[in-house]
């Protein structure tokens, strides 16, 4: 799919399908100084929370509704044991975290990280079950993950701890009970691993049903055409969108991104067809700049060889405070959670920030950008591409079919803009900011579905 769209392969994920088994990925890069994550984060959970009070304040939600929703369903937490290559017997702690499946089968990703935790599994997942009825998509919410640093693994180790994952996850998982997906270190090759292993649980009868056990599949495995780029499309969509609105033109505008991985490489190729320059890029290596523009398909290469931005001939190295005190128009935050903190709004010099990550930003900078005058689209709005198509290809499983890639496009670009303007709409009728009001869109589908459907027994 890259080599049709002309893309490289991403950082990573191109090393995690390498033909050696025991490929090393890179080990941690060196610390840069002024490059380190905010240091105090703050409870996500609790975040999250307070995010959908206000939209529930808003609507006037039921209250019996309000108790359901404010804890997930299931909290399923695995250990598991993998022996890895040295010899040694290590064990993991995954977690999958079911937060509502009032509107369909959970659905939501799974992450490797070495700070994975329960508290971020829960706001993730919740955020999952508003982002799914915010699009009208027959789906609830879940989110999952292994805690364990992905870049010390060989690749038999990674395809090891998640095999053992799986099988650890067992029935807790499924096509029609909870389907997950990529996210955060994982990818293509990690789902085709995980409906693999679950293929086997179930047996021969049945493994032939069970595709649709995760999506993110590669297109050979199952997958549908266009999932891997779609959520940075959908990305692109919301910002070609905003512009319309605002009467800006993308052509020429200026455009900042922390995190250069499957979100934010694929935003920053499809901002740079319409004409959008890259100006300032960050990862978890470190941050660069160039204000003539930095090519994001060599960048991407770089990033396949090295798995980071840092060192990148084509611009110059700078420090996190310089990367978010540039001059640009568009904000794309595609890396992890609560980022953009107080300072960073207030050093932002940009007219939209656009949230390719999931809980990018910190509730306090959110109002500060606000006043600032700097609008703010969501990341239920924004980042949503992946669960769409995701829906496309657990709907061509089900139906052992294969959508051509112009199809899939057409109707994510046309969910995506029908999302926005009922979210657009709704702002403007409420008098409030995007991110409620697209809670509150959700929020008013799921409590319509509880009302009618009552509580069982
Ligand atoms: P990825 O693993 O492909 O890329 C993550 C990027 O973030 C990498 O460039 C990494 O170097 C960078 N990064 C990590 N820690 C960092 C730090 N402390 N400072 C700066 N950069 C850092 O992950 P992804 O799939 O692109 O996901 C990125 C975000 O988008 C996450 O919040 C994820 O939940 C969200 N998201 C992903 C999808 C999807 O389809 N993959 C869908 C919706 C939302």
């Amino acid at each position: 799919m890259r080599h049709l769209l002309g893309l490289p392969a991403l950082p990573w994920h191109g090393r995690q399908v390498s033909t050696e088994a025991s490929a090393r990925v890179p080990g941690p890069l060196p610390a840069v100084p002024g490059s380190e994550p905010l240091k105090a984060r703050g409870n996500l959970f609790e975040i999250a929370t307070r995010q959908i009070e206000k939209a529930m304040a808003l609507i006037g939600l039921d209250p019996d509704v309000a108790a359901i929703l404010a804890q997930p369903k299931n909290e399923i937490i695995v250990n598991f044991p993998v022996r890895l290559e040295n010899g040694k017997l290590e064990i993991f702690k995954g977690y999958r975290v079911q937060h509502n499946n009032i509107l369909g089968p959970y659905k939501g990703g799974i992450r490797y990280h070495p700070e994975a935790n329960l508290d971020e599994m829960k706001a993730l997942a919740s955020w999952m079950t508003y982002k799914s009825a915010l699009h009208e998509i027959p789906f609830g919410g879940a989110k999952g993950g292994v805690k364990f640093d992905p870049r010390q693994c060989s690749k038999l180790e990674l395809e090891r701890i998640t095999r053992r994952f799986t099988s650890a996850l067992g029935f807790n998982i499924g096509p029609e009970l909870d389907i997950p997906a990529p996210d955060v270190n994982t990818n293509s090759q990690t789902m085709v691993w995980m409906m693999d292993t679950y293929m086997n649980l179930v047996g021969p009868l049945e493994r032939n049903n069970v595709r649709g056990v995760v999506t993110g599949k590669s297109v050979s495995s199952g997958g549908s055409h266009g999932r891997a780029e779609a959520t940075g499309r959908g990305v692109a969509h919301c910002i070609s969108e905003w512009a319309h609105d605002k009467n800006f033109s993308l052509d020429g505008a200026l455009v900042i991104i922390q995190g250069f991985g499957n979100v934010g490489s694929y935003t920053a190729r499809l901002l740079s067809h319409k004409g959008a320059i890259v100006v300032g890029v960050g990862d978890v290596g470190g941050y660069i700049m160039n204000p003539e523009g930095i090519n994001p398909h060599k960048l991407g290469e770089h990033v396949h060889e090295t798995g980071s931005v840092a060192g990148y001939r084509g611009a110059t190295r700078i420090t996190r405070d310089e990367f978010f005190a540039l001059d640009a128009h568009v904000f794309v935050p595609a890396a992890l959670e609560l980022e953009l903190g107080v300072a960073e709004a207030k050093a932002l010099r940009v007219k939209v920030v656009v949230e390719g990550a999931n809980g990018p930003t910190y509730p306090e900078a959110e109002a500060i950008l606000l006043e600032r005058g700097i609008d703010v689209l969501p990341d239920i709005l924004c980042n949503s591409g992946g669960v769409i198509v995701s829906y496309y290809e657990w709907l061509q499983n089900k139906r052992g079919d294969q959508w051509e890639l112009p199809d899939v496009l057409e109707r994510l670009e046309r969910r995506m803009r029908q999302t926005y303007a009922s979210v657009r709409q709704y702002a403007t009728t409420h008098k409030t900011d995007w991110r409620t009001a697209s809670y509150a869109i959700g929020l008013e589908r799921i409590e319509h579905c509880y009302k009618e459907r009552g509580i069982f027994p």
